[in-house]
């Protein structure tokens, strides 16, 4: 499907709030900004109030021209299949994954896994640093380790069809290993969503994590086609939508990334995952 006037897509947005006049907000940032947004709730992310996902996919609907839904799946002691064909089903645009109960390359999810590559739907991890919460006393949980990049490893090799895409890349914590891991794996991909990312992100540290090993310099410049742009913007801070959009703009534009790169990371890539065809500006 095309969107006229809309060149970005930012795969990285929460669902916290359901308020009308918020979510208006929103779509008038996205609509000034031309850019669509993945949107995903879910429950249980430990002390974290997000829209469950039944709920998100409702909202998409009332904004068709700029809200696609995620559904959060539930990672917990166990892991249902069915519940990514009954949410494909109901049309997400892909899955996100976040708090899981063990590790993300445990056994007992790669069937969900599995089922998401026959949907031939993309995954969004949450990967490296979360804040200490008090619910995380009741749940003993989350553990950074189970959220670790070389968790997705796995999972990239079993399912070679399937995208997967390290949020927030490592954070500053695992950065520069899974920077690795996205050169080495041809399904893995990154964003740099928070602002503890795309801000502090200088153009030397990403030109530096993203060079070959082969090479001092690649003119190509592939290794950033592995680069998609996601803010980890709110419903209730929209504002990130474009602040994270102008920081990766800026920190592409000084390295010297290829125009046709940029728009493959400012939205094309992920849109070619999810049917959707991207506009470009006049
Ligand atoms: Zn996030």
């Amino acid at each position: 499907m095309k969107y006229e006037n809309k060149y970005h897509l930012d795969i990285h947005v929460h669902c916290d709030s359901g308020d009308p006049a918020k979510l208006d907000f929103l779509a008038e940032t996205c609509r000034s900004r031309h850019t669509i947004i993945c949107l995903s709730g879910g429950l249980r992310y430990g002390g974290h109030d997000f829209l469950p996902n039944d709920e998100v996919i409702a909202i998409c609907k009332r904004y068709p021209d700029c809200f696609l839904p995620l559904a959060k799946l539930d990672l917990w002691e166990t892991a249902d299949p069915a519940e990514v064909y009954h949410y494909a089903e109901k049309g997400v645009k892909g899955f996100k994954c976040i708090y899981p109960y063990y590790e993300y390359d445990h056994d007992i999810y790669m069937p969900v896994y599995e089922a998401a590559a026959k949907c031939n739907l993309p995954l969004l991890f949450h990967t490296g640093n979360y804040r200490p919460n008090p619910a995380d006393e009741l749940y003993r949980r989350p553990v950074l380790k189970n959220m670790h990049p070389i968790n997705l490893d796995r999972i990239a090799r079993s399912f070679q069809s399937l995208k997967l895409v390290m949020a927030h890349m490592g954070t500053r914590i695992f950065q520069a290993e899974a920077s690795q891991y996205l050169k080495m794996l041809p399904n893995l991909y990154a964003d740099l969503g928070g602002c503890g990312q795309w801000l502090r992100m200088q153009p030397a540290d990403l030109a530096e994590m993203f060079k070959p090993d082969t090479l001092e310099c690649d003119c190509t410049m592939k290794n950033y086609r592995k680069l998609v742009l996601g803010s980890d913007a709110y419903v209730t801070y929209p504002q990130i939508i474009g602040e994270g959009a102008d920081h990766y703009l800026r920190l592409l534009r000084r390295i010297g990334v290829p125009q046709d790169v940029i728009g493959d990371i400012m939205g094309k890539t992920v849109a070619s995952w999810m049917g959707v065809e991207l506009d470009t500006p006049e």
